[in-house]
This record gives structure tokens, sequence and C-alpha cells, in this order.
């Protein structure tokens, strides 16, 4: 924004009329262009903020926020948790029984252990990506879901073999 270099007018100098007159004028302009300022940022300018919980944000697609597991496609590789450069990602399996039924991934891949726990601390996850990038099923994912703020930090675990786990991410995901 230019600014104009006023020259003050001494206290001591006496004032004429035309002073009184200079005065009037500056008075003026200076009100008008701050008036101006007012009204641009009022009307002219879109909001920075939303009126939050009636307004969401919609996040683009590729955001790295809270992760889901689709466990039905999970091998129980155990490489996300190696990645996993805070080891919030906690892990167990156990080997199948070799008279089970055959089953496998949607890509194809041969699931050979039982998955019995998959739990990501998402109090210590530093959303890095690390976990996805190395899951070779693909089934280790980030959301868009940026609303699951709690009150304890054990809270802040996620239970991927949760029963309502696949109705939270299927409300997320669209
Ligand atoms: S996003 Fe990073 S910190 Fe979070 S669970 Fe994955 S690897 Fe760990
Ligand atoms: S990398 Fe993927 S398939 Fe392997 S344990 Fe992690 S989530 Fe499961």
């Amino acid at each position: 924004m230019s600014s104009t270099t006023l020259t003050p007018i001494k206290e001591t100098e006496g004032l004429t009329l035309k002073k009184w007159f200079l005065n009037i004028y500056r008075a003026v302009t200076s009100v008008s262009k701050g008036m101006m300022i007012t009204m641009k940022y009022a009307y002219g300018v879109k909001p920075v903020t939303i009126e939050y919980p009636e307004v969401r944000e919609v996040l683009p697609e590729n955001s790295r926020s809270r992760l889901y597991n689709d466990a039905e496609n999970c091998i129980s590789c155990y490489q996300c948790a190696v990645a996993c450069p805070v080891d919030c990602i906690y892990i167990t399996a156990t080997k199948r029984d070799k008279d089970a039924d055959k089953i496998k991934t949607s890509n194809g891949t041969a699931i050979r252990l039982d998955l019995v726990q998959y739990t990501i601390d998402t109090a210590l996850c530093c959303y890095c990506g690390l976990c996805t990038t190395v899951c070779p099923t693909e089934c280790l994912t980030h959301t868009t879901d940026y609303e699951f703020s709690q009150y304890t930090l054990d809270s802040m675990k996620y239970d991927y073999l949760a029963p309502d786990i696949r109705s939270w991410r299927d409300r997320i995901v669209k």
C-alpha cells in the first residue's frame, strides 16, 4: 500500500484559514483511506475462516490423515511396522492352520498368517506415510479424516480389527 508523507503543522505556528481547511482535507482523506481498506477486507476478500463444525473443509484425496488398514487384505508381513520411524504400529499374527482354507488378498497375494492384532497409536504417528508406501497389498492407506481427537492418549490407539472400523472408513472415504 502506498503512503503519502504529510508535512506536520507545527503547533507554534498560527492557525490560518488555509491550514484549517488543510487539516480538514487531511482528516477526511485519512479516514477515507482507512475505511476503504476496512471495506475491502469486510466485503471484497474471500474469508479465510469457516464456520466449523457447521461447515467442514474437504481435504484433498492425497492427504495424509488418519490411517486405515483394510485388514482383510493384510498379509501380516510387518513391513509397515518395520518402516515406521516411531514404532507406533503393533501387529500380532499367528501361523494359519495348514488344513485351513487357502485365502488370498484382493490382489491375489496368499494370506499365510492370521492377523490377530493390528493397532496404530495415532498419538505417536507423525503421518509420514512410510508405512503405506511399503505395504505390498496396499491395504494400509491414509484417509482424509482429520476429526479424531480424543480426551486421553490411550484412546488414540486404533484397533483396525474392531467391528465398527469398516463403517467408520465407509463414512469417511466416499
Ligand atoms: S504414517 Fe509414519 S509414523 Fe504414522 S504409522 Fe505410518 S510410518 Fe508410522
Ligand atoms: S505392510 Fe500392509 S500387508 Fe504388511 S502388515 Fe502392514 S498393513 Fe499388513
